[in-house]
């Protein structure tokens, strides 16, 4: 199923996160998938402009919103690329609903402190001069997908550092900020409290779909105690970060783990996600979607055993847009692990419905 309006949001300041060479985490990711995307996403691009022009009808009633356009239209009228040079950073304030101020402190800190990169900002998480920046984006970046989500587009946020194994005290595991945890909260925020942009319909219970092929441990942390947050997790069970079994439920019965064995193929994903997933979404009833779109499940993939091709991760995106697109839901994707370069970008665009 191809998405009637569609907006991929991305940067160039998230090519800036460098942990070091040979890294799996590489800008290569992101470089190779945006070079994808100007290649072969002319659809996705008309779609783009279509979708943006008719918000920018009415740009008056959201600053925010008028921003994007701006940016989207400046990138189409320079004839550049299928994505958009989009997004921002994301303030303290807005970490903070997702972080322990202390842990943003001691971040901010190393990535201040001289002396030589790459450095560790936590638990396997090398940065390099323009890591803390980038990282800053990602979930800002997530902030402003959620925003434009909920104005009936499907968006892709495609950012890096990746964010989900990042617990509210926590950095770890190539994820510095834990940008689907910070994009969630801050849907759930009340608008008059926050100041949110007005216009943006109410949000009070978001759901984060995570097919990553590791366990969602950070976000299942911070929604753990959240009543209006939902973790439905899909992972290879076991590996890193080991964590994710089915009795792993929440304060709230808010957390859903499914874990699969090694070698699990596209029929195992589409069954998990059809026959448990989505059930589990229905009957937590959000009104809003953040999938933590991993593609390291990929066939090939350095870091775990999956079978996923990329036309399972098409099917797999299918399956969760009909569920949203039937009930309305707001859906945004945003880019978590993938490590097999040479072939991420087939997956990603299957997923998004770019025909090859
Ligand atoms: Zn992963």
């Amino acid at each position: 199923m191809t998405p009637t309006r569609q907006c991929v949001l991305s940067s160039r300041v998230f090519l800036e996160h460098d942990g070091g060479p040979a890294h799996p985490e590489s800008p290569d990711r992101l470089r190779v998938l945006l070079g994808a995307l100007n290649a072969r996403a002319a659809p996705v691009l008309e779609r783009q402009r279509q979708a943006m022009a008719k918000l920018a009808a009415r740009p008056d009633q959201d600053p925010l919103l008028a921003d994007a356009v701006a940016a989207v239209q400046a990138v189409i009228g320079m004839g550049d690329p299928g994505w958009v040079e989009g997004g921002r950073a994301a303030t303290v304030a807005e970490l903070e609903r997702a972080h322990d101020p202390a842990h943003i402190a001691q971040v901010l800190t190393i990535a201040a402190a001289p002396g030589p990169w790459p450095r560790d900002v936590g638990v396997e998480v090398p940065i390099g001069p323009g890591s803390l920046k980038a990282a800053l984006w990602s979930a800002g970046t997530v902030i402003e997908a959620v925003d434009l989500a909920r104005r009936g587009i499907e968006v892709w946020a495609l950012v890096r550092p990746p964010g989900h194994h990042a617990t509210r005290r926590l950095s770890q595991g190539f994820c510095v900020f834990n940008n689907v945890a910070v994009g969630a909260l801050h849907a759930l925020a009340r608008p008059v409290v926050d100041g949110q942009p007005a216009g943006v319909p109410r949000t009070t219970r978001v759901a984060v779909l995570d097919w990553d092929v590791h366990h969602g441990d950070g976000t299942q942390d911070i929604f753990w105690n959240e009543p209006h947050a939902t973790l439905v997790s899909i992972h290879q069970h076991p590996l890193y970060p080991e964590s994710g079994a089915a009795d792993e439920r929440g304060a709230h019965d808010n957390i859903v783990n499914i874990p699969l064995g090694s070698g699990s193929d596209d029929r195992d994903y589409c069954n998990a996600i059809a026959d448990r997933a989505l059930p589990a979404l229905t009957a937590r009833n959000p009104d809003l979607l953040i999938v933590s779109a991993g593609f390291d499940a990929q066939v090939g993939d350095p870091l775990a055993g999956m079978l996923v091709t990329p036309a399972g991760f098409g099917r797999m995106a299918a399956l969760v847009r009909s569920w949203a697109q039937a009930r309305g839901t707001p859906l945004v994707f945003v880019l978590e692990g993938g490590y097999k370069v040479d072939t991420l970008a087939d997956c990603v665009l299957a997923a998004m419905g770019v025909p090859e």
